[in-house]
């Protein structure tokens, strides 16, 4: 007992994350490999107890124990409780680590004691304990914060465990940074297809679209099946309201052969939903028809899917038949125990026929089976204020308003908090209304006597709290017919079952006048909102109910949830049938990977590579170096900033504790008296010094024309050019509101859709005449007082026009003319040479501008783009195209008020986005600056007049709102500096993680740079020569393994202005070593990693070069460091 034979230590060995999924030790076809994975578990348990008890000097005792696996005699006594250990979501791994350093210095740091935490990970998920996988696996990060990134096996394997227990925002991160270091891991298919699954559920659908595609490519083994990813991208358009698509997708799924009928359920289930809440797809009538027969196939299909079943009682209550939907929904219930979702409805059938007892006694089944169960909430406070019962609506609202009940596991609350934040949408509103509403009449009401009044229905602490009688069960089925004996028995997950208000109270008649009486507040309460019976409230219940079930992102959030469920029961059905043939093929592969199993026990050995390949190099110590590197396995494209790096992740801010006034820092700011000053070196001094800097009177100073900017010139010169529209709502400039939910939000709206100058023009017009017409009346001048002088005056000063505008924020909506393309340079010519007289740091075209050696355009960077607004107008928070400076003047006539916040804060905004759940890259977001101070953030606020000129320095996080009616000209530059350029190729990595495509092509860029420009300072060389080795390293790497393969690379060359090539399939850069494969009748550049999805052995793909080798190495060894005095580079 204990001992292992030396076959089942191999065995044992192999094993690892890589497995889940594959491996199905719950089959009794594995029961044996069962007990060996059981008995290793305790054994480690054993020794990693044991291993605490000792001291380090027990090592090598503890070294045999591990290599034997022998039992402990000193069995888990300091064992932790595993279970108890899930992470908190909002709590970073990391973090957790911090917190708990001074163990490490306990514990003997002993290589396999640490290991064996890991391989105790593996074991527990192989065996589906995910909370005792992420225990252990924790307790491994803390032993390895400072290179777990080169063990990919544990990456993945605490990236499934965080998914599994619906922590996605730790599952996110480590299967981002995972793809980032290993885009070819073995289960490299896996990471996508889950990553696709949450990013979907966040709501990052652009992204997640990415995801599913790349899972696709893969013909590695996998436990999914292609069919299962398609419904998972037809899904993907349905939340994101593209109902073409997704009825397109889902149609196309019906006509494949082999599809399985769990996911033709699927299909049909989603196509019914869809059916009954999309408008587009049809008449009313022949759409509930389609809905109820795509429904009945769908329960056809699997009989057993109460989902089906519940959103069948939907669609008939829908067209009010009534009793077939109370039929669906009690079978639905039978199905599926315990669907809050299901008693809510039953609810509101309920309610609506007139039968508020048994309305109460479904709602209370529902918030008892989920306690955080909005609509069923709000239905019941609805129900209580329509019988005056004040008190316990009020209670009932607050509820609905909790996020979070705290009285819940952490896992089931983690499951909610993600859920609720999105269905949130339609119910809130009325909420906060209703409950300010109540708040009055409740505070005027005298407290009531309980013997003083007849309550129709019971209160909720009773309703909750009181069990059924068997009285109300009988009259409920005769009086219902629908909903008999099973509700009892079926209704509850956990603990009693469903409370039923008392007999006695719920057969109290219910007088007619009774409800007058007791209505006279009642009637109060409603007509505030003209509604004036309780059947009216019960109608917008349900179209309330109705409406949060059709809002974005989830059109049906039960259904929503299903299908992020299915996928796990469904491909663990998939496992089972499998799991024979592909164990056997997944360890021929994981043997095979010599790259990660090396990882699992020699740690950080490529420690030994940056002391191989360094800048000192020349191109032939390279190449040399380079041949001695392995090819068996596929070169990753690397980092470009150092050797070894760890993956990217956000900074934290600095910690110095800023006071109040340090929070407001004064804007830096210069008034320039003429052109002199303009071109005085000084001038770009203080713009790179800067975070953000305002050069005031430039245009003055310059004798600029802004005129040609003017909206006038630019209707006459190109009256049909192209115009990019933000529908945005108007809000004061420092507020964020979501009206919907009465509360400041970071998360702001802005729809995009598409007109031309001339009809922008027009509106712009309007939009002016009429606020004069407004004006006058009003008799103030609104956004034109402003201050000339210094940023703090500005703010006092648009303080003053904020709170004069508060009061029409009533969400008046506006229209921002953004992304105006001025590149265009015969339909723009008189605009773009009036350019020219800026001085050479600011101009759009210059030697000493990183962006004009890119040598092709990048449309609003290394080009100009022109902005069209009216008041309101917001360009959302964001940092520039991987950390570039950009420039921005204001044409006029009315002000613009910026927020910026300097770049080492970046980390603290991004953090707070993430909290926030809004994507720091992808999304729209207008910080709450009481936000940011807490969070010791300062943030630059100023007012930019016309003719002035702000300077975004690199990484600079800012926000912009305009005040009058003005245009704006704005593009990037990149001055030649180290800090620029570590900025940027930062952002570039970073961007990698995140699969967000870098539009500066930084690699590209620096070849150029090196064969273009010679660099004096020390640091930006570096910088650079680093960027050349990599890559440099990595063509050759890739060279010499397409040989291996028996691939010709034939010579392409490249054309003039010709741009730099992007992955088709991932969106990364792909420099020199083309992969091109021909997909629906084009021709697509793959980098390496997404050829080799498309085909392992690159059969049926070209490979081009776009340099000669003998060019790349020439300009790499005549790229040195030029030592002279100056400037880096000439003009
Ligand atoms: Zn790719």
């Amino acid at each position: 007992m204990g001992q292992l034979t030396f076959e089942d230590d191999c065995l044992i060995r192999e094993l690892d994350s890589r497995y889940y999924g594959f491996l199905d030790l719950s089959n009794s076809k594995n029961a044996e490999l069962r007990n060996l994975v059981q008995q290793t578990i305790t054994n480690l348990q054993n020794y990693i107890a044991n291993g605490q008890a000792h001291e380090s000097k027990n090592i090598s005792d503890n070294k045999n124990a591990i290599q034997k696996f022998e039992p402990s005699t000193q069995a888990g006594e300091h064992m932790e409780n595993t279970s108890s250990q899930i992470n908190d979501d909002t709590k970073p791994f990391e973090q957790d680590a911090k917190e708990k350093v001074p163990i490490i210095e306990e514990k003997p740091q002993d290589e396999h004691y640490v290991n064996a935490l890991c391989k105790l990970g593996h074991l527990h998920l192989l065996l589906g304990e995910y909370s005792e996988a992420l225990s252990a696996y924790q307790k491994y990060l803390r032993f390895r914060e400072n290179n777990y990134w080169t063990n990919h096996a544990f990456m993945y394997g605490i990236g499934v465990a965080y998914f599994k227990l619906r922590c996605f925002k730790w599952a996110i991160k480590s299967f981002q940074e995972l793809l980032y270091l290993s885009p070819n891991f073995t289960c490299a298919n896996e990471v996508h297809l889950r990553l696709g699954l949450m990013l979907k559920h966040c709501g990052e659908f652009h992204i997640a679209l990415k995801h599913l595609q790349l899972a696709l490519l893969y013909t590695y083994p996998s436990t999914f099946s292609e069919l299962q990813v398609k419904f998972q991208i037809a899904h993907l358009y349905e939340v994101q309201n593209k109902h073409k698509a997704a009825k397109d997708g889902y149609e196309f799924l019906l006509n494949e052969k082999n599809i399985s009928l769990e996911l033709k359920a699927d299909v049909y289930r989603q196509l019914g939903w869809m059916y009954h809440c999309v408008e587009c797809l049809g008449e009313k009538k022949e759409r509930e028809a389609n809905a109820l027969n795509f429904l009945q196939k769908s329960i056809e299909a699997d009989p057993k899917s109460g989902q089906s079943l519940y959103l069948l009682g939907r669609c008939y209550a829908g067209i009010n038949k009534v009793h077939d939907a109370f039929l669906a929904y009690r079978n639905s219930v039978e199905k599926s125990e315990g669907n809050a979702d299901t008693w809510c409805s039953i609810g509101v059938l309920y309610q609506q026929q007139n039968q508020p007892t048994d309305a109460l006694q479904a709602y209370i089944c529902a918030v008892q089976l989920d306690k955080d169960h909005k609509a069923a909430w709000t239905n019941l406070g609805i129900l209580y204020e329509s019988c005056g019962q004040l008190r316990d609506a009020y209670a009932c609202y607050l509820n609905a308003t909790k996020q979070i009940s705290f009285q819940k596991s952490s896992l089931i609350r983690k499951k909610q908090a993600i859920r609720m934040k999105k269905d949130t949408i339609g119910l809130s509103k009325g909420l906060s209304q209703r409950i300010t509403f109540l708040e009055g009449q409740l505070s005027q009401a005298p407290l009531p006597s309980i013997t003083s009044k007849r309550r129709q229905l019971c209160s909720i602490e009773e309703a909750w709290n009181l069990p059924i009688s068997l009285e109300m069960n009988s009259r409920q089925q005769q009086t219902a017919q629908m909903l008999p004996r099973q509700v009892t028995k079926q209704s509850p997950v956990q603990g009693p079952p469903p409370p039923y208000p008392h007999s006695q109270l719920s057969q109290s008649p219910i007088p007619s006048k009774r409800i007058k009486e007791d209505g006279t507040g009642q009637q109060e309460v409603t007509q505030n909102n003209s509604q004036t019976s309780a059947q009216n409230l019960i109608n917008i219940s349900e179209s309330l109910n109705q409406r949060n079930f059709n809002a974005m992102p989830e059109s049906n959030k039960s259904s929503e949830q299903s299908v992020l469920d299915t996928f796990d029961d469904i491909s663990n059905d998939i496992y089972k049938q499998n799991e024979s043939i592909k164990l056997e093929r997944l360890s021929h592969d994981a043997l095979s990977n010599n790259e990660d199993s090396r990882h699992d026990y020699i740690g950080g050995d490529n420690a030994d590579l940056s002391t191989t390949f360094k800048i000192q190099m020349d191109s032939k110590q390279l190449m040399a170096a380079v041949k001695l590197l392995p090819i068996d396995e596929p070169p990753v494209h690397c980092t470009i900033l150092q050797v070894n790096a760890p993956p990217p992740s956000p900074p934290d801010c600095p910690p110095q504790k800023l006071t109040r006034d340090q929070l407001l820092p004064p804007t830096p700011s210069v008034h320039l008296e003429n052109k002199k000053n303009a071109f005085s070196p000084q001038l770009q001094e203080f713009c790179l010094k800067h975070p953000i800097a305002v050069v005031r009177g430039l245009a003055g100073a310059l004798k600029l024309d802004l005129g040609l900017f003017s909206t006038k010139t630019l209707v006459e010169a190109n009256p049909d050019h192209s115009v990019e529209v933000r529908t945005q709502v108007h809000q004061s400039p420092d507020e964020n509101w979501d009206t919907s939910q009465g509360k400041r939000v970071w998360a702001c709206i802005s729809h995009r859709s598409h007109t031309t100058i001339a009809k922008y023009a027009q509106y712009q017009a309007s939009s002016f005449q009429d606020s004069l017409k407004d004006e006058s009346d009003k008799g103030f001048p609104g956004s034109q007082a402003m201050s000339d002088s210094d940023s703090k005056d500005s703010v006092s000063n648009s303080n003053i026009v904020l709170k004069r505008k508060k009061h029409k924020i009533n969400s008046k909506m506006l229209r921002f003319g953004t992304n105006v393309d001025l590149s265009d340079e015969k339909k723009w010519k008189p605009q773009l040479t009036e350019l020219q007289k800026l001085p050479a740091f600011a101009r759009v075209i210059s030697a000493a501008n990183m962006l004009s050696h890119v040598g092709h355009v990048i449309l609003g960077m290394n080009t100009v783009q022109l902005y069209m607004k009216v008041p309101g107008s917001r360009t959302p928070g964001h940092q520039e195209n991987n950390n570039f400076c950009s420039i921005n003047i204001n044409i006029g006539p009315g002000d613009c008020e910026w927020f910026a916040v300097p770049d080492a804060y970046w980390g603290g905004v991004h953090n707070l986005c993430e909290k926030n759940n809004i994507s720091y890259l992808h999304g729209s977001w207008w910080p709450v600056l009481e936000d940011l101070y807490k969070e010791n953030i300062p943030v630059y606020r100023f007012i930019q007049k016309p003719g002035d000129l702000v300077w975004v320095n690199a990484g600079c996080v800012h926000w912009v709102q305009s005040i009058g009616w003005c245009n704006n000209i704005a593009w990037n530059v990149g001055p030649l500096t180290a800090r620029q350029y570590s900025l940027a190729i930062e952002r570039y990595e970073w961007n990698k993680v995140q699969a967000f495509k870098s539009i500066v092509p930084m690699v590209h860029l620096s070849w150029n740079l090196a064969r273009n420009i010679k660099v004096s300072d020390t640091k930006l060389f570096e910088l650079i020569k680093m960027c050349l080795l990599q890559t440099l390293k990595n063509v050759l790497h890739i060279q010499e393994y397409v040989k291996s393969k028996g691939v010709e690379i034939r010579f392409n060359g490249r054309g003039k202005n010709e741009a730099s090539h992007y992955c088709g399939q991932c969106e990364v850069e792909v420099f020199n070593v083309l992969f091109i494969k021909e997909q629906e009748k084009r021709h697509v550049v793959h980098c390496l990693s997404c050829a080799l999805k498309l085909s392992p052995s690159l059969q049926g793909i070209v490979c081009l070069e776009e340099y000669r080798l003998s060019e790349l190495q020439r300009v790499y060894d005549s790229f040195t460091l030029h030592r002279t005095q100056g400037l880096a580079y000439t003009q």
